[in-house]
């Protein structure tokens, strides 16, 4: 529900008065600046049965190719929504009602968003209409916003976040994985990403031991799974990336002992956690995948 209303809030930033139903238009330039849609499927006959473009359908399926697989047996709903900016619109300060059309010559600007239960992935893209060819802009968020840091000495991280994970032992159920896996030791210190508040702390099945902490950019982070909570941390404190909060255990559904990291956006989405970690800056900004992951130390959700 909430996913929908964001997206409703975000149809009434449009800068134009086009229904979405208009998106059914074959030419670009009549497109309103944001398409939205349920995924039923795969992404390419969702976009396709969305607005009748081949083009867009695409350019969405080609972009979000290590993301999504297909809503088969998902048990959550999936949209996808993308706004586009054309290159006359980027360099436009005035907010009049005149609808831009695109330069057939220049890039159109895509930024596109999958949502999937509440995780979501977003993506920056070009598209130039003349040669019809696409790239990848950016991941988002850019570099220089990165604030936060790896909550946990890890080896290596043993699950990544996705918007479609196979599930570690029921092969055939798909679900999101809101977090990312950090394999460690039992007992390994686990500290704050980002200084902050924490908000909620306690035991859940499926979690087991967590804390949640809300931090000054809006953002919050969890901490799955663990083994104890450090002596003393209460709700309400304030706590910084020096002072420990818990240690790396494997309570509530777990395989192995693993820290499971979330951050969430201040619009309640996650995201890839990532792409806001300071120490992983190297990797994230070339489009390059990390190595196939194991499941050996993950959810068993
Ligand atoms: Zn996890």
């Amino acid at each position: 529900m909430l996913k929908i209303c964001i997206l409703l809030f975000l149809s009434s930033f449009s800068l134009c008065s086009f229904s979405s139903e208009s998106a059914a238009q074959p030419q670009n330039k009549m497109f309103p600046n944001i398409i939205e849609g349920k995924i039923i499927g795969n992404l390419y006959d969702s976009v396709l049965n969305k607005t009748q473009n081949e083009e867009w359908a695409k350019l969405l399926q080609e972009a979000f190719k290590d993301d999504f697989i297909s809503t088969k047996g998902l048990k959550v709903e999936a949209t996808f929504s993308f706004e586009t900016v054309e290159p006359s619109e980027n360099n436009s300060n005035d907010n009049s009602d005149d609808i831009s059309f695109a330069d057939p010559k220049s890039d159109t600007i895509v930024y596109a968003r999958l949502v999937v239960g509440q995780a979501l992935v977003e993506k920056e893209l070009s598209l130039n209409h003349a040669t019809n060819s696409q790239s990848l802009l950016t991941k988002i968020p850019k570099a220089q916003e990165r604030e936060f840091i790896s909550p946990v000495k890890s080896e290596r991280i043993s699950s990544q976040f996705k918007l479609t994970r196979r599930h570690p032992v029921k092969r055939r159920r798909i679900q999101p994985h809101n977090g990312v896996d950090f394999s460690a030791k039992s007992k390994t210190p686990v500290y704050p990403a980002m200084d902050g508040v924490v908000v909620a702390m306690g035991r859940a099945r499926a979690k087991g031991k967590f804390i949640l902490i809300e931090h000054s950019n809006g953002m919050k982070s969890t901490y799955d799974h663990l083994r104890k909570f450090q002596k003393g941390l209460h709700v309400g404190d304030y706590v910084e990336v020096s002072e420990q909060i818990g240690e790396v255990g494997r309570t509530g559904y777990a395989t192995g002992t693993h820290l499971h990291f979330g951050l969430i956006d201040s619009d309640g989405f996650y995201v890839n956690p990532i792409l806001y970690l300071k120490d992983y800056q190297v990797d994230s900004d070339n489009n390059e995948e990390f190595s196939e992951e194991s499941d050996e130390a993950s959810e068993i959700i």
